[in-house]
């Protein structure tokens, strides 16, 4: 007998034989321990049985059946498989992502031991009680819980468009209640920055240990143990998790909640399968047979176009609970200050007037500022030289804490260097000159850099900064939000990691520092995202009866989307953004899929690319864009080429898939082109 196996790598499955005494045990979704080229060994999946020995290649046997039961279940199996067809990905890099660790043998014994200690503690602690009573919804919010209801009587997906505030999250207790009550089990999705201690706990409050957690930043063995669960006959009939828990076994699924439908983080960039957790939750709820409700204040517009298409449903609450304002948001030109010379460092007058004032009151500010470390970068001032990363095509940023520059894609650290190594100073000029960091400036403002001026301008105020150099483990990232709601400090500095879910009593002012920063970027949806993160900021502003006030600093105050993003105007901004969306072939109207190729050679890949695009166009016409260098054209010492395709949504996935990979077979066969490594992005954000 044989098996095709799914290992843990970028292809689809490999055959091996299956030993006599194995056979009874060798069944479709158990895993298998098993040999691969010389010296590896993997953990794999068995995909199916078979008689027909592979022509002409050696087939080795499996080493060792590690199931009893299949631990992948049918369902799982087609999703899987969907994932891998939509997003062009072999089967293994989907069994990668969708089995928390794909573990040794000998990793798995240790697993069982600890998970058979752990388990004997959980039991003694583990909280049983469906403990909170839910609270009433009000009118408006019981008006949207029917019409929800209504409109899952004939729509599978339902969009919950809702102000920051309204009651969304109320709304979904409401509903998880009564599908639990029915037996249903219930997904619950959140981006995983807005996936706090604050969520798991309202939610605990009322699902007690009915509810399972499954967190990116738990071990393999957390996951594991998860995992285990939802398979067994004792599954959480409620999960609560970030993108990932798309892939747990469900036994009896009813419903998905998509929280924060919009939001990028949702997308998994790197490394393959490239989806997007909402359009797979979609699918994985259609094969389920269960509902879907996306929730946002600022929907998708992949989303809201499809709602007002009327393929999903569609309600809204606009109203916040106990009808309180929405934030005032107040535009500051920063041309116009910078002019006259009145910015202090990257705070304009009327910023620190309304900063002065709330802090006086003993109220809390939030500084938003899309950028971390202390600039963007350093420059020689004798020659403009500018550091960058050797393996990547960026500049270094500068951390000043630690004295060091820093590459935000690779890692790579180095010291702030004596001097400039292109204009090269005299070390004697250096010892007169004092410290040798001053043959540089800094360009640009950081959080770090901004949080350096506070005390300067704000006598006694106490801060805290939260990006992803002070928030590297969840523990400090629940730590500061925790400090923060107790009033330990005034100022809460942070990059977008400030936006996301998070209620702080006592903010009453929200600064933006550079709305520009967002604006600016070259990408067909930086309109649509800056609406999103600026209104989720501002959104941070006057909770709980405390009336808020957004400063939002931009040197482009006389424009469009500062005056929709003010008046909240969605609807106007989503109009005016289509129109051109539309226009220029761009989704939701058209489908992208990026080709990347990477290679270490830039002048081969260069070829290789040119060729690749040459047979993209001869199969798809007009619609193959490039091939072009990225913005990032280099990352961790491979070049990068992007070849990008707009396709007509009704051009079949399938038949797009089978060109562009006879296309990539092609190009495989040429013995330069071995080394080529060839990826998609299907639907890239
Ligand atoms: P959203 O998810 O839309 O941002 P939330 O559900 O978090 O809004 O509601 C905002 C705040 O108002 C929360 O503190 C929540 O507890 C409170 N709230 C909303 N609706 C109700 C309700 N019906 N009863 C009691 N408190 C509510
Ligand atoms: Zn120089
Ligand atoms: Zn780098």
């Amino acid at each position: 007998m044989f098996a095709d196996i799914t290992l843990p790598i970028p292809f689809d499955s490999f055959t091996y034989l299956v030993p006599p005494d194995m056979e009874p045990r060798v069944m479709r979704g158990c895993r298998v321990v098993v040999p691969l080229g010389k010296n590896k060994i993997y953990t794999g999946v068995v995909l199916n049985t078979h008689n027909h020995a592979p022509q002409g290649v050696e087939v080795k046997p499996v080493i060792e059946v590690l199931d009893e039961q299949p631990v992948v279940n049918e369902q799982q199996f087609a999703f899987w498989q969907w994932i891998a067809n939509y997003y062009l990905c072999p089967l293994g890099d989907v069994m990668k992502a969708g089995l928390p660790g794909a573990m040794k043998p000998t990793d798995e014994r240790a697993l069982k031991e600890s998970s058979r200690k752990r388990k004997s503690v959980k039991s003694d602690v583990s909280p049983s009680a469906w403990a909170g009573q839910l609270s009433t919804l009000n009118p408006a919010q019981q008006k949207a819980f029917d019409e929800i209801e209504a409109s899952f009587l004939h729509q599978d997906v339902t969009l919950l468009h809702g102000v920051t505030s309204s009651g969304k999250t109320e709304i979904y207790i409401h509903l998880i209640a009564q599908y639990l009550a029915q037996g249903k089990q219930v997904l619950y999705l959140l981006p995983e920055i807005a996936l706090t201690t604050q969520i798991t706990e309202r939610l605990r409050r009322f699902f007690g240990d009915r509810m399972g957690v499954y967190h990116s930043k738990f071990s393999d063995t957390q996951r594991l143990d998860i995992y285990k669960r939802q398979a067994s006959a004792k599954p959480h009939q409620l999960i609560l998790g970030v993108r990932s828990s798309i892939f747990l076994p469900f036994q009896n699924l009813g419903l998905v909640i998509v929280d924060e439908e919009h939001e990028q983080s949702y997308k998994q960039q790197e490394p393959a399968p490239r989806y997007h957790a909402r359009n797979a939750a979609i699918m994985l709820a259609h094969m389920c047979g269960a509902k879907t409700l996306l929730g946002t204040a600022t929907p998708s517009f992949e989303v809201y176009h499809l709602a007002r298409k009327g393929r999903y449903g569609y309600v809204q609450l606009t109203q916040r609970y106990r009808d309180m304002q929405l934030p005032t948001i107040e535009v500051v030109d920063t041309k116009e200050a910078k002019r006259k010379r009145l910015m202090k460092g990257a705070f304009s007058p009327r910023l620190i007037e309304v900063m002065q004032a709330a802090l006086l009151r003993h109220e809390q500010i939030i500084l938003f500022q899309n950028r971390r470390g202390f600039s963007s970068f350093i420059e020689c001032k004798t020659c403009g030289w500018v550091p960058r990363c050797p393996h990547c095509d960026v500049t270094l940023t500068l951390h000043k804490k630690t004295a060091s520059l820093t590459c935000h894609y690779c890692g790579y650290t180095t010291r702030i260097p004596d001097r400039c190594p292109a204009c090269s100073p005299p070390p004697s000029q250096l010892a007169l000159g004092g410290s040798p960091a001053q043959s540089f400036v800094s360009i640009g403002a950081g959080t770090e850099r901004i949080e350096e001026q506070i005390p300067k301008l704000f006598d006694g105020a106490t801060t805290l900064r939260m990006d992803l150099d002070t928030a590297t483990t969840r523990a400090q990232y629940e730590r500061i939000i925790s400090d923060f709601s107790q009033h330990k400090a005034d100022i809460l500095i942070g990059t977008q990691m400030v936006t996301k879910g998070l209620d702080f009593d006592r903010v009453s002012v929200v600064g933006v520092l550079d709305a520009d920063a967002m604006l600016n970027l070259p990408d067909f949806r930086s309109y649509e995202r800056a609406f999103q993160t600026l209104s989720q900021v501002a959104g941070r502003a006057g909770r709980n009866n405390t009336p808020g006030h957004v400063i939002l600093q931009t040197r482009s105050a006389d424009t469009d989307i500062i005056r929709h993003i003010t008046s909240n105007d969605y609807w106007q901004m989503f109009y005016e953004q289509m129109t051109e969306r539309q226009l220029f072939h761009y989704p939701p109207f058209y489908r992208l899929i990026y080709v990347y190729l990477r290679h270490r050679d830039d002048q081969l890949l260069d070829h290789l690319a040119t060729d690749m695009a040459t047979r993209l166009r001869a199969a798809f016409g007009d619609r193959v864009l490039g091939p072009d260098r990225p913005p990032v054209a280099r990352i961790h010492s491979l070049y990068i080429r992007k070849i990008m395709l707009k396709m007509e949504l009704t051009a079949p996935i399938d038949k797009v898939r089978q060109t562009l990979t006879a296309i990539q077979q092609q190009m495989q066969t040429m013995p330069i082109a071995k080394s080529v490594n060839i990826y998609y992005d299907v639907d890239p954000l």
